[in-house]
């Protein structure tokens, strides 16, 4: 542990390595995302220019041989050869310098063609710039958005010829050239600058001896004709400040209003200084000799490590749901080694099982692996594993044979189904929890309409056809609407001994309407938007016994192959571990805090938890609660570790509820706003995309909804596993908790 002042002075500098890590966000963020897009709008704006001369000299082949000949002679070459050689490289040297394929050397030729022009023909500001631009090509390579890029790991270890060789003498003109490339373009730029004000331009445009308009672009650097844009000149030349002074120079020759000669030549300065502005002044400068200062100070501007881990407190966090990730996320930045263990390698967003499980998304599409997503994160661990028992005494969690200790514990376990203490139904009637549920539900519903394309037997076709569904809350009306649906649109031309959409699809709710936690009138609305889709709403109706031929509804048994479990949760056994008061449903009772009585260190988040932080009411088993309550944490664990008063206690703020029926119709219940039909369901999908972990993951399940959207097709109709998972996730069923909102 730190001692008590050394954790008050960092905290008194706390904002230090703040404002440092987010600098190097900030400047790693330019580099990464704007970086490779300014490089490709340059490479396409300048492959533009000669492509079009290319073009049209290949249109008009007698004014290329004339110019050839007259205008631009090359003395080593004939006209005629000059002419072709001159219009391959813009044609060809542009097509590949814009797709960035050879890049280094079609922009080598590309400036070699640029400096006769200049020096052969017309010198113009231009042309100066083409150079130099297509010379940071020349030294740099094609930057992230190339094919060269694309190519290059894998032609690294090709047997073609030279490859390897190439790469390597690439990657050394890099390391060599750029930061003297570098030096050279802030001197050029300045120099220009500086010769405009001083009147070199003129003294060159006179015929002075010195033909100063040659070599730099004077004519247009008389933009910066005034003291700031001088002095941000003075400091691009020294590489000093040297971004926010190419920024400055960026604005000022943005706001210039005049128009006049060298006028053309704005946008390649624009350019220019774009390059300075993201890339930096390089290694040859006093903004460099700074950062390497601060590196010494601030490791972590070096991708190090900004601490070390040996003396800092260890916080484990078991559980990589909602409320686990979101307590790790929060402590990033925190002086501490977090741990945080999982029996899945992978984070699962339960909202959206539903669709796995009825064949409208794949499970890659809604599950994260952990790891990933603490990558960039030097304090925190993943560990894979299941955590069986917590020795409060001597502060470890106990995993697979192992033992890790911890200062602060944050169980974040989740709940598991319920039964009502009937765990001999499970089998018959498997529930929603983990991926593997939901690929066993998919399993059981498409098998079911394979054999009832087999059977002869009409009473056990209806039965096979017959998808019965224990309780209305927002996972039970999301199955029943989401079934109906393919059964009634997904599947039309695909069985021949009957019908698809005569499937019966029964929803059972036990209370006297759906959605017993939303507004009475969305209950209505929904059960109308259920009923529309062909679904059967049983309300007051008690499941009395479920075996592999059906179910038993207010006594009278409804014949169905297919049971699903929606009707209750228990949570996961936090309580029993630490010894720790419970409620029936299990969850383990916590303080203001979240954390657990008589254990200050030990806190207890999201669906594992009772918590009366909801105007004195228990939060509820959502995702938003399960978040917002690892954070809390989090900031309370920063707070003791950083010697700070602890935060106010906790209070859930409730987001609203939300409940999709089908692909067009959906609920909201915002309190003062309640919404339903489409602009709900538009709502609910915007909502669970903001929500799903990972870019990849947003990206998928928006072309997979888009698909089905307008085709009906889903793409994930497999039949897989066994029988071996349908017992699903009965481990704690002793108690129940009813599932509250969705939102
Ligand atoms: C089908 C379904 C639909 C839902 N729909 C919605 C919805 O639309 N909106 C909404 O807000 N909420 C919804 N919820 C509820 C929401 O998913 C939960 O409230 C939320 O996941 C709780 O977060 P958590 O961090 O407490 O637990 P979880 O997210 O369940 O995470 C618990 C984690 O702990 C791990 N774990 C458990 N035990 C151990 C152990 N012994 N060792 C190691 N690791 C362990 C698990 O693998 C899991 O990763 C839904 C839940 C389900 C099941």
């Amino acid at each position: 542990m730190t001692h008590p002042h050394a954790a008050k002075l960092s905290y008194r500098l706390a904002w230090l390595p703040g404002l440092v890590n987010l600098s190097v966000v900030a400047l790693r963020f330019l580099e990464r995302s704007a970086g490779p897009l300014v490089d490709l709008l340059i490479r396409v704006t300048l492959a533009q220019v000669f492509f079009v001369s290319g073009v049209l000299k290949a249109a008009n082949w007698d004014n290329a041989l004339y110019l050839a000949a007259n205008e631009y002679p090359v003395s080593w070459l004939n006209p005629v050869s000059a002419a072709w050689l001159g219009v391959l490289i813009e044609l060809l040297g542009s097509v590949l310098f814009a797709a960035g394929l050879a890049t280094r050397l079609a922009a080598l030729a590309l400036a070699a063609l640029a400096l006769v022009i200049q020096y052969n023909y017309q010198t113009l500001d231009t042309h100066l710039f083409w150079v130099a631009l297509l010379f940071w090509f020349v030294v740099r390579g094609a930057g992230a958005l190339s094919l060269d890029q694309l190519l290059a790991r894998g032609l690294a270890r090709t047997a073609v010829p030279f490859a390897a060789a190439t790469l390597g003498l690439c990657t050394d003109a890099t390391r060599w050239l750029a930061p003297l490339y570098a030096l050279l373009l802030r001197l050029w730029l300045a120099l220009a600058v500086l010769a405009a004000v001083a009147g070199f331009a003129i003294a060159a445009s006179n015929g002075g001896t010195m033909d100063v308009a040659a070599l730099l672009p004077v004519t247009s650097a008389a933009a910066f004709a005034a003291p700031l844009p001088l002095i941000c000149a003075a400091l691009l030349a020294l590489g000093c400040a040297t971004r926010p002074a190419a920024l400055l120079l960026m604005l000022a020759i943005s706001t210039v209003r005049m128009l006049g000669a060298g006028v053309e030549a704005y946008p390649y300065w624009f350019m220019a200084l774009a390059l300075m502005a993201l890339w930096g002044p390089g290694p040859l400068s006093l903004d460099a000799l700074v950062e390497r200062a601060l590196r010494r100070r601030f490791p972590q501007l070096a991708g190090q490590p900004a601490f070390s881990l040996d003396d800092v407190p260890r916080v484990v966090i078991v559980g990589a749901g909602f409320g686990g990730l979101a307590c790790a996320a929060a402590l990033t930045r925190a002086r501490v080694a977090v741990t945080v263990i999982d029996r899945h390698n992978y984070h699962l967003f339960q909202p959206l099982l539903y669709q796995v499980a009825t064949s409208g998304l794949s499970p890659g599409d809604i599950a994260t692996p952990v790891r990933g997503l603490f990558r960039e994160h030097f304090n925190v661990r993943v560990l894979f594993g299941e955590v069986t028992r917590v020795d409060p005494v001597r502060q470890e969690v106990r995993m697979d044979g192992q033992r890790i200790a911890y200062d602060y514990l944050v169980l974040a376990t989740g709940a598991a189904h319920s039964y009502f203490g009937r765990d001999d139904w499970a089998p018959y009637a498997p529930g929603l929890k983990r991926v593997e549920d939901a690929t066993d539900v998919r399993r059981r519903l498409l098998t079911a309409f394979e054999q009832a394309e087999v059977t002869d037997d009409p009473v056990e076709q209806a039965s096979l056809l017959t998808f019965l569904i224990v309780g209305g809350g927002p996972t039970g009306v999301e199955l029943a609407g989401a079934i109906a649906e393919l059964a009634k649109f997904g599947m039309e031309k695909d069985f021949r001994r009957f019908d698809p959409a005569a499937a019966r699809v029964i929803l059972v709710q036990a209370g006297p309407r759906l959605l017993p936690t939303f507004a009475e009138a969305l209950s209505q609305r929904t059960r109308q938007a259920l009923e529309k889709l062909g679904v059967e709403v049983l309300l007051d109706s008690r499941v009395e016994s479920i075996d592999d031929s059906g179910v038993m509804v207010n006594g009278r048994t409804i014949a169905a192959r297919t049971v699903l479990w929606a009707a209750g949760v228990v949570a996961s056994p936090a309580a029993k571990w630490l010894g720790a008061d419970a409620d029936p449903a299990g969850r383990v009772k916590v303080g203001p805090d979240l954390s657990v009585p008589g254990l200050p260190t030990v806190f207890a988040i999201g669906d594992t938890a009772l918590a009366n932080a909801w105007n004195g009411a228990p939060v509820p088993g959502l995702a938003p609660a399960a978040k917002q309550g690892g954070d809390y944490v989090a900031q309370v664990i920063r707070a003791h570790v950083e010697g700070r008063p602890a935060p106010a206690a906790f209070q859930y703020q409730h987001l609203g509820s939300l409940a999709t029926i089908g692909r067009k119709a959906a609920v909201a219940d915002f309190g003062f706003v309640k919404l339903h039909g489409g602009l709900a369901w538009w709502l609910w999908g915007a909502v669970h995309l903001g929500f799903l972990v990972g870019l990849r993951n947003r990206i998928s399940v928006m072309l997979d909804w888009f698909w089905a959207y307008l085709t009906y097709r889903s793409g994930t109709r497999l039949i897989t596993g066994g029988a071996g998972s349908q017992k699903t996730g009965q481990r704690h069923a002793a108690n129940t908790l009813p599932r509250q909102g969705a939102a």
